[in-house]
């Protein structure tokens, strides 16, 4: 089976809307849209008072956000660049979307690089087939990963070397979630959850006149059904949330586990005991980056990040020595946490 765009993963967490008594809004109508993009499942609900579906407007704004975007779209911007074709006109969304990833690259020293795309390629999580790497030829494509190898000047995209490729898989669903949301925005509408491949952005109130509830899964290897064994249960209000771990999009070979998220220093899939790693963020696009970061980074590095960035709320699951499972979450996130099961 090919896939047709960013990730076939399914969904991380799953949405909930629990039947509530407490009802002190009186709400309109709620429209209930899904669908498919970008290899996974979209679930967007929002209350409109004339009920008015924005289904076919939303659709093609996500096909054009693959033309800017998906590297499974041979046409999109970010595969003719790929392929070092010249003079490649670029997109809003390519642009705003290469400037975040690299803020996100700088403020995570590096663990966060849309440049790792020929690495994520050999390990078989990538646009192309996959080549059983070894470390001579993971040296060799280390040499074309890194941001101050590709530049943005004057609306183009510079590369060092053709060889040098993007990837912005980890950061395009949020932005996604992001840019629906913006489009529901600019209709008037003020209480909404959109929710793409898991990550979410939720405003106002859901159809029970409570803020919206999002599930995190546990991350148990290779449990692909999303829900059907819970860590936690957010209360989500005007807040996005992403989450990564490596419990579904992973392979064994020879007893040894290898994840989607790469290492971009060492070229390794990541191998630690941080499980998974949500974010919540006001924008989806940063919670989504952050996510990634974090898988790379390990449980105390991200901590570290998570002191600085008091923008940022966290909950990261891990194993102990033992192998039991163990949550970290910062402070913030208490507020959110309306139960947690052991
Ligand atoms: P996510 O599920 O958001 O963590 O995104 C994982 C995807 O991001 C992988 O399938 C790769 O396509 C890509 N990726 C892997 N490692 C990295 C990294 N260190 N930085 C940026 N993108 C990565
Ligand atoms: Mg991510």
């Amino acid at each position: 089976m090919t896939r047709k765009n960013f990730r076939a993963c399914p969904v991380y967490i799953i949405i909930i809307l629990l039947a509530g008594s407490c009802t002190l809004h009186t709400p309109g109508y709620y429209v209930f849209i899904n669908g498919l993009t970008q290899g996974t499942t979209y679930h967007i609900t929002y209350e409109s008072r004339d009920s008015i579906n924005y289904q076919s407007e939303i659709d093609s704004l996500l096909r054009q956000f693959d033309l800017s975007l998906s590297t499974y779209e041979p046409a999109s911007i970010i595969s003719r660049i790929n392929r070092s074709e010249q003079n490649v006109e670029l997109s809003d969304y390519f642009i705003n979307c290469f400037i975040a990833s690299r803020q996100i690259f700088e403020e995570s020293d590096g663990a966060f690089d849309i440049t790792v795309a020929p690495i994520v390629n050999a390990w078989g999580f990538g646009f192309t087939e996959k080549s059983d790497p070894d470390s001579s030829m993971i040296d060799s494509l280390l040499q074309f990963v890194g941001m101050d190898k590709v530049r943005l000047e004057n609306g183009k995209i510079i590369k060092d070397n053709p060889d040098v490729m993007l990837d912005v898989n980890a950061i395009a669903q949020g932005y996604t979630v992001d840019v629906v949301s913006g489009y529901l925005e600019s209709k008037g509408l003020t209480n909404y959850l959109v929710e793409i491949g898991g990550e979410v952005r939720t405003m106002g109130i859901n159809p029970h006149g409570q803020t919206w509830r999002v599930g995190i899964d546990k991350p148990i290897d290779g449990m692909q059904i999303p829900g059907m064994q819970m860590q936690a249960i957010l209360s989500l209000k005007d807040r996005s949330l992403a989450t990564s771990g490596n419990y579904r999009r992973y392979y064994i070979k020879d007893g040894i586990k290898y994840s989607h998220t790469i290492d971009p220093e060492t070229g390794y899939p990541v191998r630690h005991n941080l499980l998974s790693a949500t974010v919540l963020a006001d924008e989806c696009m940063v919670a989504d980056g952050f996510a990634t970061a974090f898988m790379v980074l390990g449980l105390e590095k991200s901590k570290k990040i998570l002191e600085h960035r008091k923008d940022l709320d966290a909950y990261l699951i891990f194993t102990d020595e033992t192998g039991q499972y163990k949550v970290f979450f910062t402070p913030g996130l208490k507020k959110f946490l309306l139960k947690v099961t052991e």
